[in-house]
């Protein structure tokens, strides 16, 4: 037996390496089961270059729980270790990794600084276990040797028994992390970070039922059948992921297959997916697939998760991915991604932007050929993309430029044009006074009835967008190209939104104008609207309560977060009442003597207006079917 003494600085390691990975407990786990994978691999790769002889056996590793004795052990069936190995690597090399580690991030006690997920390797075991065993016998002929080390720069060395090739790590875990030896969390644990490690990971073992013969034939001379309960073992990985085969041995079945193995608890089917297969010049395998997303930007429950080589990173890819990749799911996976660095770091770090590039330009590559391939298709599915598409335009411009191809605007009657073609729509029509195109919107159809419909019935086109975007999106179409504006609906009576050559002449002299204006101001409250007077078409509504459209833009802006930093805060709601000077029912109001009855029919043409955007409510409301009812009688 040997005994000596562990190089390291700090006294004691342990206390530290609890401190510093405080939140992350859980990962010692995938860190000595990646070790046992990567035992059982490198023992595969000597076999198939003949420097190990002869069968190499099933190879499963093994977790198991031992509660009476406070154990978990981690067996595998790999190359081992001798006795120099184990000082070699697990003295030296594992401590002054550790060193290193707690030297780097000895001032970064701020637990969002680091990724939270690094191979602290074999030491992390110290997180949870009072006392480490290691027994381990060389795939080479030479005794099998134990090790023992409490956390303390102390270790023990000394012959096993172990009779078979591989390794066992012991842990006798602490008395404050006795939660990992519930099966429960042991079986959550696996599942979360080695569902696709490369090795056949066994924990426990699990019933199964099948039916088996009795020999007995029922009254119908059938084959009489029992259901036989038997026992397998529990094998919680799958070590051929659907990303790690070639895009050509996969069927769309096998894709939403995977996409249920990956998310088992969403029973949604995705929309369609993206295979990525780069090694050069970095490595980059993965499968994303575009969720159904419904004109939100809610936080994604099932999130893109990131593997190094088929052992799971973490499912927090922000900085890895632009943004707006964040709404899709599936995996990514490439040990080109440095994880032992801060998010800011990660951010400047070449590979990482590379990478981020490679996969926004294939999202764009994926959509551009479903618009080209199918159009009908890509406009089913448009509606389910849009705010994802609308996200990435505005936050990548790189993305920006590909998209406008492909993007689509949908029309209040669900026709879909690409931006050159609405353009082409509306180029001659659409003009204001500075001969800027407009482009018409409604972000709803119900509330904007009325004024989609005076808008089609002089020949405009009216688009839908809806998203929560919408405001900031139609400020980037404005940016990116020249002479050419939104309008909401009701920014404005289309009148005065699109100009026309021939203007109308008004019915109301300016005098009478001034007659009427205190009246209708007299019926509405004065700080909220501005009465003006229009000389529109006898057909138009007498009035009209429209709402600017950079007011209107501003506080939506402010609503999603960046005004574009032009107002902070809650802005006041300010409307027009527009009267139309050509209304019959205007002039009726102005000739009106009796002064009650006067206010009584401005007040119910301005209630009408109300009404009609869904403004009027509570005792206004109950006041206006009551003066109804009157005036029917
Ligand atoms: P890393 O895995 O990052 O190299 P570790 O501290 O986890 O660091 O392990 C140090 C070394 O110990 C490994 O590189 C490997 O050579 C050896 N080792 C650890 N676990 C095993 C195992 N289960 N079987 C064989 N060798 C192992």
């Amino acid at each position: 037996m040997a005994q000596g003494k562990i190089k390291v600085d700090s006294e004691n390691i342990f206390p530290i390496i609890k401190k510093f990975l405080y939140s992350d407990h859980e990962i010692f786990l995938r860190e000595l089961i990646s070790n046992a994978v990567d035992a059982s691999q490198k023992l595969k790769a000597m076999s198939s270059l003949g420097e190990v002889k002869g069968d190499l056996g099933d190879l499963t590793i093994e977790v198991k729980l031992d509660k009476k004795k406070k154990t978990i052990s981690i067996i595998d069936k790999g190359i081992g270790m001798t006795e120099d190995e184990v000082k070699k690597y697990i003295n030296q090399i594992a401590f002054s990794g550790a060193e290193e580690f707690v030297e780097k991030y000895k001032d970064k006690t701020d637990g969002t600084n680091i990724i939270g997920h690094f191979g602290l390797g074999f030491y992390s075991s110290f997180m949870v276990a009072a006392n480490v065993e290691i027994r381990t016998k060389s795939h080479k002929d030479e005794p099998a040797v134990m090790w023992e080390c409490d956390g303390s720069p102390n270790f023990k060395i000394k012959k096993s028994d172990k009779s078979d090739r591989g390794t066992e790590v012991i842990l006798h875990i602490a008395d404050d992390s006795t939660e990992f030896l519930e099966d429960s969390r042991i079986d959550g644990l696996l599942k979360k970070y080695c569902k696709f490690m490369q090795v056949p990971i066994k924990f426990g073992t699990k019933d199964e039922h099948k039916e088996v013969p009795t020999g007995k034939k029922d009254k119908d001379g059938k084959e009489e059948t029992k259901s036989e309960k038997y026992t397998v073992d529990n094998i919680i990985n799958n070590p051929e992921p659907a990303w790690t085969k070639s895009p050509a041995s996969l069927k769309d079945e096998d894709y939403n297959n995977f996409y249920r193995e990956l998310y088992p608890m969403n029973f949604e089917e995705p929309l369609f997916h993206i295979h990525l297969n780069v090694d050069y010049p970095f490595n980059l395998t993965g499968i994303l697939y575009f969720p159904k997303l419904q004109n939100t930007l809610e936080v994604q429950k099932d999130r893109i998760q990131l593997y190094s080589n088929q052992v799971y990173v973490t499912d927090s890819v922000e900085g890895i991915v632009p943004d707006f990749l964040t709404l899709l799911k599936g995996v990514l996976d490439s040990p080109d991604i440095p994880l032992n660095v801060s998010r800011s770091y990660l951010q400047s770090d070449s590979n990482v932007k590379k990478i981020s590039n490679h996969i926004m330009k294939k999202v764009a590559d994926k959509l551009e050929e479903m618009f080209k391939d199918n159009r009908e298709d890509f406009e089913k599915k448009w509606d389910d993309i849009r705010i994802f598409m609308e996200y990435g335009m505005l936050s990548e411009d790189k993305f920006f430029e590909r998209a406008e191809k492909f993007a689509l605007y949908k029309t209040t009657d669900s026709e879909y044009l690409t931006f050159e073609e609405l353009k082409k729509k509306i180029d001659k029509t659409q003009k204001n006074k500075d001969k800027s195109v407009v482009c018409l919107y409604s972000n709803n159809i119900d509330d904007q009835h009325a004024y989609i419909e005076a808008a089609k019935d002089k020949g405009y086109q009216v688009l839908l967008m809806d998203t929560p975007l919408t405001a900031h999106f139609v400020q980037k179409l404005e940016q990116k190209h020249d002479k050419f504006t939104f309008a909401r609906v009701d920014a404005d009576t289309i009148d005065k939104l699109i100009e026309k050559d021939e203007k109308i002449p008004s019915k109301l002299s300016e005098k009478e104008e001034e007659a009427l204006k205190p009246v209708f101001e007299g019926v509405v409250n004065k700080e909220k609207f501005s009465v003006q007077f229009e000389s529109l078409s006898e057909s138009d509504n007498p009035i009209t309560i429209t709402q600017p459209e950079f007011m209107r833009r501003m506080s939506d802006m402010n609503k999603v977060g960046g005004g574009g930093g032009m107002f902070m805060g809650n802005m006041p709601d300010m409307y027009n009442l527009v009267v139309n000077s050509n209304h019959p029912l205007v002039g009726k109001i102005l000739q009106e003597k009796d002064e009650e009855k006067k206010k009584n029919l401005a007040k119910q043409a301005a209630d009408l207006a109300m009404l009609s955007q869904n403004m009027l409510k509570g005792e206004s409301l109950t006041k206006f079917i009551k003066r109804s009812i009157e005036l029917i009688d």
